[in-house]
């Protein structure tokens, strides 16, 4: 093994422990209440303004990334949630406030929505990422970077820290 440290980088898995929160300081999600997040440097799989922070990063780095919406999960956009019928979801998946999902829209291509609200029979969705128009404040601590393997590089995805959970 060499002992030549890695620095973030395209074609790296990096795993990492981050907390985020919103501009009040709340806190939204956090890996460190479960396990470290292994993502692929440079293909979007983490937001843009995180991912151009990580670059160059190395191990046990610690940081505090300040994200604007339009580097995050976009601006707020389009007319706002959609009443859409329960019987318009399959029956037998259960729904909840928050919950992503595709649709195909009739030219057939793929729209990412999310469910906003639940009353009875109405769904309410809508295509703003539930995170949308907000800054995001990540503190970021960097477990491991690493190579990815062939079959990550294929995929546009990290297999685990190990790299040994192929899907
Ligand atoms: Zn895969």
């Amino acid at each position: 093994m060499s002992e030549e440290t890695s620095v973030v980088s395209e074609g790296k898995v990096v795993v990492f422990h981050y907390t985020l929160k919103n501009d009040e300081g709340e806190t939204i999600e956090s890996s460190r209440d479960a396990q470290p997040l292994p993502y692929l440097h440079g293909v979007g799989q983490i937001v843009p303004g995180l991912e151009k922070k990580m670059e160059g990063k190395g191990e046990g780095d610690t940081f505090d990334v300040e994200v604007a919406p339009s580097e995050g999960y976009g601006e707020v956009q389009g007319p706002g949630p959609q009443q859409v019928d329960r019987t318009e979801f399959p029956e037998d998946v259960d729904l909840y406030e928050g919950m992503a999902f595709t649709a195909e829209a009739e030219d057939g291509t793929h729209l990412p929505l999310w469910i906003t609200d639940i009353e009875g029979d109405q769904v309410s969705v809508d295509s703003n990422h539930p995170l949308a128009g907000e800054t995001l404040h990540f503190d970021v601590e960097i477990i491991s970077v690493r190579d990815a393997t062939d079959e990550e590089i294929q995929h546009g995805h990290a297999h685990g820290p190990e790299g040994q959970q192929a899907h």
